[in-house]
């Protein structure tokens, strides 16, 4: 089973949603996704953190 996500900029003052995509379900409580990703609004590559779709 899967969980969806999107991954957020976290430069961003607005947060901006960039990417979409999915991990496993079972996961530690406090270990985050955090990929380095190309941030169209910073143009730049920066960090973005998971934010989990409800
Ligand atoms: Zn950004």
């Amino acid at each position: 089973m899967r969980i969806n996500l999107f991954l957020s900029c976290t430069k961003c003052a607005a947060r901006h949603q960039n990417y979409r995509t999915s991990r496993a379900k079972v996961q530690q409580k406090d270990a985050k996704l955090v990929l380095n990703k190309y941030c169209k609004f910073c143009r730049k590559t920066q960090k973005h953190k998971e934010e989990i779709i409800k």
